[in-house]
């Protein structure tokens, strides 16, 4: 152990700290050789960039763009573009890393990758930010396009700065290239359900769970931390199939309802208010007594470290399903598989979202356009077979199911990288 340990920590210059926890409890048993080790654990492409940008009152800014392409022995790297003031390269390259292992654990042929600006959004005008999108692509034209590295939305970029990335790069390279990028407006290329892909495709997978689990699916009570994108989403599919939404809640707190709020009338209650607070339908409830109280599901749709060693123990779900990313630290992932508690990690919980943008990608490809009930059919498909090969190596191996979603992932980048004849 100590000699695949040093490997792993051999190069100063290793980017990626996450794959390096992370594959610290595998390697082992995987039985991983030095050059493997070596492959997984360092990033194949990083670029920094620097480029000016005049804003509008007539000063010129430096600003730094980073990329970085984890892996692309599947498929083309796939990954966000996201603006923040706070982006770090090796916390981009730890997000390429988890990229190019969700993508194997749904096994869609793509890479992993990340990538953004040095930026707060909230600073510069609508101009400027289009200014600065545009000056991005331009400097990293030459390392992406729709069969090297696909972009798609993030942390402060949507389908706005996703056209201004297609219309830079068209330019630039003098034709269309609309599979360039994902997350596009339906106008543009962009897939049907989008919006909603990320949260769907959680909810296939637990309904697959609560089938292994033997929950009757119509006493199913659910409590959804995060109430943005996924969060509601996920609260408005699962109202909708007929499950009990019993607790949720935003950053300012949340509201329960054991009998079961009104989805439709919450989310009526948070257009209009902009916060969930003040719901009449239910008592409030702070954000970590939400992740103890009684349900029999636990989704945390919000931030990451929600779920650690001290709460892990009071949670009373049957399972938990991470729609955000890295919700449940490691400690707590190993106590609550101790307590028999499914927990779906979130490379598989919330891989719908790439998922959707591997449609988008190839019916940008195709020159087609999908209807909304193509790409459920599908997107249901490759998620249960995804819990399926997962759960199957859980029950074979006793292991939790973050650690069988690895191991399946990190087969199967070696084994295109065997076929390559890189290893
Ligand atoms: P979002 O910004 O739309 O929503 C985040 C929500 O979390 C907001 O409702 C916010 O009020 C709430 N929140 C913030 N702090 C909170 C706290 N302390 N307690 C409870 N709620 C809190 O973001 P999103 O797109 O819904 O993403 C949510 C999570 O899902 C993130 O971890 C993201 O990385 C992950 N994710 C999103 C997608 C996607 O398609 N949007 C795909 C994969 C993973």
């Amino acid at each position: 152990m100590a000699k695949n340990h040093e490997r792993i920590h051999h190069d100063e210059k290793n980017l990626c700290n996450l794959c390096v926890t992370e594959l610290e409890g595998i390697y082992e048993e995987l039985e991983l050789t030095d050059a493997e080790l070596d492959i997984l654990s360092v990033p194949r492409r990083v670029f920094t960039v620097h480029f000016p940008v005049t804003l509008t009152n007539g000063t010129t800014r430096m600003f730094i763009g980073h990329r970085v392409q984890f892996n692309d022995s599947r498929g083309p790297s796939k990954g966000g573009i996201r603006f923040h003031p706070e982006l770090k390269l090796d916390h981009v390259s730890d997000l390429a890393f988890l990229m190019a292992l969700k993508c194997a654990v749904v096994n869609i042929p793509f890479g992993g990758a990340k990538g953004g600006v040095v930026v707060n959004p909230k600073e510069l005008t609508r101009d400027e930010l289009e200014l600065v999108t545009r000056a991005y692509i331009r400097a990293i034209a030459d390392f992406i396009g729709p069969f090297k590295d696909i972009p798609a939305p993030d942390v402060y970029t949507d389908e706005k700065v996703m056209v201004w990335i297609l219309d830079e790069y068209e330019h630039l390279k003098r034709e269309h290239a609309p599979a360039m990028v994902t997350g596009k407006p339906v106008e543009l290329g962009g897939i049907k359900a989008r919006q909603y892909s990320t949260s769907l495709g959680g909810i296939y997978v637990l309904e697959e769970a609560v089938k292994e689990k033997n929950i009757d699916k119509s006493h199913v009570r659910v409590a959804i931390q995060g109430f943005g994108n996924v969060g509601e989403n996920a609260a408005r599919i699962l109202y909708e199939r007929g499950y009990i939404v019993v607790a949720v809640s935003d950053s300012k707190g949340g509201v329960i309802n054991q009998e079961g709020l009104d989805i439709r009338e919450v989310i009526v209650h948070k257009r209009k208010e902009g916060t969930l607070q003040g719901f009449m339908g239910g008592q409030s409830i702070s954000n970590k007594d939400l992740l103890t109280c009684d349900c029999d599901v636990l989704i945390p749709a919000a931030l990451s470290d929600q779920i650690d060693r001290n709460n892990a123990k009071l949670i009373k779900a049957k399972i938990v399903l991470e729609l955000a990313n890295a919700p449940t630290t490691s400690e707590a992932n190993i106590l609550l598989f101790e307590r028999s508690i499914m927990l779906i990690p979130d490379v598989l919980a919330n891989a719908g979202g790439v998922v959707g943008s591997y449609f988008e990608w190839i019916q940008s490809l195709s020159n087609d356009y999908w209807d909304e009930e193509q790409v459920l059919v599908r997107l249901k498909k490759v998620m249960i077979d995804a819990f399926n090969d997962i759960y199957t190596v859980c029950r074979e191996e006793s292991c939790t199911m973050k650690k069988a979603a690895y191991k399946i992932a990190i087969k199967r980048i070696l084994t295109a990288e065997k076929l390559r004849g890189n290893l």
